[in-house]
């Protein structure tokens, strides 16, 4: 995950300055704006992300919530797409938690060996599907804490089901929502965890449930992280971050129909 950049502090040679407050310093960090962006401005931004995609979707493949909830755990530290090539015979012969059981560590561990860390992951994948079978009747809940007590299974990928499955307006913060969040100063942000609380709190509510999804693709196609491709970006006339090099917004159309871009 892209580290956030250290801030530059300037020595300085003169007489020091007189120290600041605790209380001043206090309110100067109560006040390190949440985000850079008036309501009005991310009222806009949001309302465009939906025009462009008004239903976005992972891009996960899964069946059913166990196949999704195993599709997230095998995607850490790795892509979409090569989880999708893993899981796509996979799926077939196990959707559930009882015939992933079945199939037995070893097994698994040959379809999904071409993901990193896939020994471990085959393991978690067995792991949790035994303790679904235990704890759950062999169903996935739909409650953080429950999901969070799985093995392989953290906040983020707890969040994504709960999104993508249980509709619920989480904000799963990926190396993609990281960066943007800190880029843009949508919702800046040492962490993860700060950045999806600032996420939370700065994203108009009725866009919340999408919010995931669309500053996830927007990441991946647009504002990549090495160069950004500012003049394909619906929001460049909005947008604030420092390294942006273009002010005109593209053509607000729906993704499919640009005719530049890739599929999603
Ligand atoms: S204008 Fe550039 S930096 Fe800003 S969101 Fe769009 S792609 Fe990212």
């Amino acid at each position: 995950m892209e580290k956030p950049k250290p801030r530059s502090r300037s020595k300085s040679n003169s007489a020091p300055t007189t120290p600041r407050t605790s209380s001043a310093t206090a309110a100067r960090s109560r006040k390190r704006a949440l985000t850079a962006y008036s309501l009005d401005e991310r009222m806009e931004m949001f309302r465009r992300f939906e025009v462009q995609r008004p239903e976005p979707t992972g891009e996960l493949e899964h069946v059913n919530v166990f196949t999704l909830l195993v599709a997230v755990v095998l995607s850490a530290q790795a892509t979409d797409a090569g989880v999708n090539k893993a899981t796509r015979a996979l799926f077939q012969i196990a959707d559930t938690p009882q015939k992933m059981l079945a199939l037995g560590e070893e097994k698994v561990g040959e379809y999904i060996r071409t993901i990193g860390l896939w020994r471990n992951k085959a393991k978690n994948v067995i792991l949790l599907s035994e303790a679904l079978i235990r704890d759950h009747g062999g169903e996935v809940p739909g409650d953080r804490n429950a999901l969070t007590k799985l093995p392989g299974v953290g906040r983020k990928t707890a969040n994504v089901v709960l999104n993508m499955f249980f509709h619920q307006p989480t904000m799963a913060v990926d190396t993609h929502i990281f960066r943007i969040a800190n880029r843009i100063l949508l919702a800046p942000g040492k962490n993860v965890d700060e950045v999806e609380e600032a996420l939370l709190k700065v994203v108009p509510e009725q866009y919340l449930l999408h919010a995931h999804h669309w500053l996830i693709l927007h990441g991946r196609y647009v504002c990549k992280a090495r160069k950004p491709e500012c003049e394909r970006c619906v929001i460049a006339d909005i947008c604030k971050a420092p390294e942006k090099t273009n002010d005109v917004p593209a053509p607000l159309v729906r993704w499919e129909e640009t005719g530049l871009l890739p599929a999603k």
